[in-house]
């Protein structure tokens, strides 16, 4: 009798030895199961992150401002840093400034008078001015930038009108210089940087007298379309 009991003893045990080898099994089935597929998944994400972003990686550069391949991008998503000034790149600014003279020397060929608005903002002036249209307008981010984050803090960004010593107006994109701008512009390294309808990728309104210096390659391939700089650089 005490035998058998033994007997059945040991049975259950073996029992239960398998049922819990069975269940440590499936749990570690079921995890490495869920692993992969995770892996899987980032594994997928990460390539379809790069199939979007194809371009290009964005550096930030000793100067403190960023670069994607090659050319400084300042809009709401990258800033410059606060001490950065024009002549953080003086050979740009400069190539910046001989590119618009022979602009505006071309457009008075042709009738046309380009008079810069504004060109170089320091992080300081900028300030000011936002600070200064916080107070009258409640939508003061889709035409003004905080400071950091203006392209004027690069020198890089001209405001244009076809009248001297004026503020930078709407109807600009009425004038024959606007027209002459649209045509022209990318001869000379310039591109029209907030075009109507694509404020959901530059964070601006349509901004007819606002152009960047990108330099030619970039101008070149921008000219046919409205195609925004963060379009071309993959970068929105
Ligand atoms: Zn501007």
């Amino acid at each position: 009798m005490e035998k058998i009991k033994n007997i059945r003893k040991i049975e259950l045990s073996v029992k239960l030895l398998i049922i819990s080898i069975v269940l440590l099994f499936s749990v570690f089935a079921a995890t490495s199961y869920i692993n992969i597929k995770y892996r899987k998944s980032s594994i997928s994400t990460q390539t379809s992150q790069k199939i979007n972003k194809k371009s290009e990686t964005i550096i930030k550069n000793i100067n403190g401002a960023y670069n994607v391949s090659g050319t400084i991008i300042v809009n709401k998503k990258y800033g410059l840093d606060e001490n950065y000034t024009y002549k953080n790149n003086q050979k740009l600014f400069n190539e910046a400034t001989k590119a618009f003279n022979n602009m505006k020397k071309d457009a008075e060929k042709d009738g046309m008078s380009l008079n810069i608005i504004s060109r170089y903002r320091s992080y300081d002036v900028q300030n000011w001015i936002y600070e200064k249209y916080k107070q009258q307008y409640s939508n003061i981010d889709t035409f003004s930038a905080k400071p950091g984050y203006s392209e004027h803090q690069t020198g890089l960004a001209f405001d244009l009108s076809e009248k001297p010593k004026t503020s930078v107006r709407d109807a600009f994109e009425f004038t024959e210089e606007y027209k002459w701008l649209r045509k022209n512009a990318y001869k000379y390294g310039f591109i029209l940087r907030y075009p109507k309808g694509k404020s959901n990728i530059t964070g601006y309104k349509f901004e007819p007298w606002h152009y960047r210096y990108v330099g030619e390659n970039i101008s070149y391939s921008l000219k046919d379309g409205d195609i925004t700089l963060e379009e071309y650089l993959n970068i929105y």
